[in-house]
């Protein structure tokens, strides 16, 4: 019979080669949001489907064609999230945190789902590291929210991140700008890429997106939002460009970055890297949605966030810096098996030292036994024979000087700590 079945298309397995790359990532983002003041906040893997409907709009990618949705047996459609933030902000009200002080800072780490098209850096599940900061509209949480993901790229020795920068607006200038783009681009549409006719309807600002060559012309000279914003939206702009100054963070000003999300308000960011190339070169990428939290029928409330892509970070990262898992301190074997409970035992008591012990069962030569001790790289041996076990010993070996000591059971955990400091 072949074997059952293989991953499924656009899932990834985490194997204990990938995991400190994986422990790098979330133990930075969990150090750093913790010293900001973030709180780390979990949400269910799956929500109603409305939630992201009303959150990330209809006229969405993610939610046109990329949502994982099914009915539970009681008939109601669910959804895999796709996205964060609109989880998070149920969250919120659902908590009652509204009523604590504001803001609410929480972080999160965990899968997130999109049925697109998979390709390098382009999975159905992949993993994001995510801010928000909830009920406070001062432009000092976007440069925050900025400024701590870039430092996480840093604690985590990526160099070569391009922040890209924009404004897109909010409810009071955008609607204008809307049909004074579309005004624009109307006496052209026969020229445009089917995408961006659709997109022309459904969701102008999203004209900027598109990748088609027959499109670029037009864009270029498109009318832009950072030229109409009004009075707030352009304050809010400067304090946030002066606070990037002010921290030495360099980006750029990008006027067609408008993200793929219908919630965003104001200021938009995204992190990208050279060398992922295309059009996966985006490491992450948020901004503000004032108007979020309305959408989803609760009470007016401003936030702020990023998410940031833990998979395509974790390609980066094997690139630029080879990190292995932790090797055994000890490799335990008895040459004889019926001493394998004793030797069992000595483990666990260099265990309970905090060392790490793996031991090797069964009956097989001790050449071949040591050979495998080395190629998992353990420093110390701890051997037992049927001579050390009669006297109540076991043999200490130093893996990489290759020598060795009989000890009494008493003096194994000594002797071990000893050779291990050594090296
Ligand atoms: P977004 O909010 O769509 O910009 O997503 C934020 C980040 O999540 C992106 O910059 C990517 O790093 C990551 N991401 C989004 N979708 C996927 C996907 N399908 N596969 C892998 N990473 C993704």
């Amino acid at each position: 019979m072949p074997p059952i079945a293989q991953r499924p298309r656009g899932t990834q397995d985490l194997l204990p080669a990938d995991q400190p790359y994986w422990e790098a990532m979330s133990g930075t983002a969990k150090d750093l949001a913790e010293r900001f003041g973030y709180l780390r906040i979990e949400t269910p893997t799956f929500e109603a489907t409305d939630l992201f409907v009303r959150a990330v709009g209809e006229a969405t990618d993610i939610v046109s064609k990329e949502m994982f949705t099914f009915k539970d047996r009681g008939d109601r459609s669910l959804t895999l999230r796709p996205e964060g933030t609109a989880p998070i902000v149920r969250a919120y009200f659902d908590a009652g945190m509204q009523l604590e002080p504001q803001p609410v800072r929480l972080y999160y780490l965990g899968p997130y789902f999109r049925s697109e098209r998979p390709q390098r850096g382009r999975f159905h599940e992949f993993r994001q590291f995510g801010i928000e900061a909830i009920g406070d509209a001062s432009p000092l949480l976007d440069v925050e929210a900025i400024v701590l993901g870039w430092k996480w790229f840093g604690g985590l020795d990526i160099g070569g991140i391009h922040l890209l920068l924009n404004s897109i607006g909010d409810d009071v200038c955008r609607p204008a700008y809307r049909e004074r783009l579309r005004d624009y681009y109307r006496p052209h549409l026969a020229k445009l890429s089917a995408e961006s006719r659709t997109r022309f309807e459904k969701n102008p600002l999203r004209l900027f997106d598109s990748k088609e060559p027959q499109d670029q012309e037009l864009k270029q000279k498109a009318p832009r939002m950072v030229d109409h914003l009004c009075q707030p939206c352009a304050q809010a702009f400067q304090a946030v460009k002066d606070g990037l100054a002010a921290e030495a963070i360099p980006f750029t000003l990008n006027p067609e970055l408008v993200r793929g999300l219908d919630y965003y308000t104001r200021t938009v960011f995204e992190y990208q890297h050279e060398s992922l190339g295309g059009a996966q070169n985006a490491l992450g990428g948020g901004g503000r949605y004032d108007g979020l939290a309305a959408a989803l029928g609760y009470r007016v409330t401003p936030g702020v966030g990023f998410a940031i892509g833990l998979d395509r970070t974790a390609m980066v990262l094997k690139e630029r810096k080879p990190l292995a898992p932790p090797a055994p301190d000890v490799w335990a074997l008895a040459v004889d098996p019926k001493d394998e409970l004793y030797v069992f035992h000595l483990a666990g008591t260099l265990r309970e030292r905090g060392l790490r012990v793996v031991v090797d069962p069964g009956a097989a030569r001790l050449d071949a036994k040591l050979r495998k001790a080395a190629k998992r790289g353990a420093r110390v041996a701890l051997l037992v024979g049927p001579e050390e076990r009669e006297k109540g010993e076991a043999v200490v070996r130093d893996m990489r000087l290759k020598t060795q000591v009989s000890v009494a059971e008493r003096e194994v955990v000594p002797t071990v700590t000893q050779a291990l400091s050594a090296g």
